[in-house]
């Protein structure tokens, strides 16, 4: 009877601010349920100045792990005792263990990305990717580029150019890849460079519901048929940013693959157990189309 939770039951926890867009408690717990694992996920709307409460709260409830997000990813640093490589290069964590008081941090949106661009490896290899936004998750594509598709170069478009230079020290620095290159342009030199861009990212909120409106471009003619692109956004599933793509007969790939793999990652580091993946997607596809 999972649905009783139990003295012993397993807490997993989500702290952010706001969540009330979150679907990781329909994910995990749908998930957990096909496991028939004793483990509840219980999100947390948690202000800013109670955070390190919230954290230290979860730590003295025994929980056996929480996810972060938006405002935490980087705020949840310092309280951390041990830091993953790939969270300590992207300076983000959105998954965190805790074993016998020790918080150890994680950021598995590197592996939702992962898993999103495998299938196109052999496509991306020494190509020219192009990225909007200069983010936490904008660092998360850029690690997981040079790390895993070895980029060419990649075109770094940011509404503050500042955070894009700062995001190539950081990388330059950090993984001595120097072949970012920040971009001030407007069309048509823009709809140019994005054209000669194998692998086209919006990694910016643009687009996501309410908003669906508006995208980082404003044509098809940005995109063509040799092109994969892919948007961050899940919700709605196909933006306007991808909607242009399809007009030009590119390949294109929503968010909500990177959204069940990362998950699915955090999943394994708490449970040890194998994430339902296929199950879960159909589920979450349909109850995102049921919400709008
Ligand atoms: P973030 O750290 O706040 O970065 C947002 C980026 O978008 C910044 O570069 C920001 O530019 C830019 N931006 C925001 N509003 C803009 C606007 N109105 N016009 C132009 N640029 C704008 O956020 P994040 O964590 O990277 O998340 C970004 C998006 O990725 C969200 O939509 C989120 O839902 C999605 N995401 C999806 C997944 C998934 O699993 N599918 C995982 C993580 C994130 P400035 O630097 O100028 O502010």
């Amino acid at each position: 009877m999972r649905d009783l939770l139990k003295i012993k039951t397993n807490l997993i926890g989500l702290v952010g601010h706001p969540i009330k867009q979150t679907y990781s408690p329909f994910i995990h717990n749908l998930a957990l349920k096909i496991k028939d694992l004793d483990y509840y996920y219980v999100p947390f709307d948690v202000d800013s100045v109670n955070f390190k409460k919230a954290v230290k709260g979860i730590i003295s409830l025994n929980f056996i792990g929480f996810n972060v997000t938006i405002p935490y990813k980087t705020k949840v640093l310092p309280l951390l005792n041990h830091l993953s490589d790939e969270s300590s290069i992207i300076g983000s964590v959105n998954t965190v263990v805790i074993n016998e008081g020790n918080l150890y941090g994680y950021n598995t949106d590197v592996n939702g990305i992962i898993e999103t661009l495998l299938p196109y490896k052999n496509d991306l290899i020494d190509e020219v990717y192009t990225i909007f936004g200069a983010g936490g998750s904008a660092r998360a594509v850029i690690y997981t580029l040079i790390k895993h598709f070895k980029p060419r170069k990649i075109n770094l478009i940011n509404r503050t150019e500042d955070r894009a230079l700062n995001v190539k020290d950081i990388f330059n620095e950090k993984m001595k890849f120097d072949a970012i290159e920040v971009l001030k342009l407007a069309p048509p030199d823009l709809v140019d460079e994005v054209q000669n861009s194998k692998l086209v990212i919006n990694t910016t909120p643009l687009g996501m519901i309410p908003e669906v409106d508006d995208a980082v471009v404003n044509s098809e003619k940005f995109f063509n048929k040799n092109q994969i692109v892919f948007d961050l956004i899940y919700n709605p599933q196909l933006t306007k940013f991808l909607n242009f793509a399809r007009q030009s007969n590119a390949e294109i790939i929503n968010g909500i693959g990177m959204l069940i793999h990362q998950a699915a990652k955090s999943f394994e580091l708490w449970t040890s157990e194998k994430f339902p993946i296929d199950e879960v997607k159909s589920s979450l596809e349909k109850i995102i189309k049921e919400n709008n």
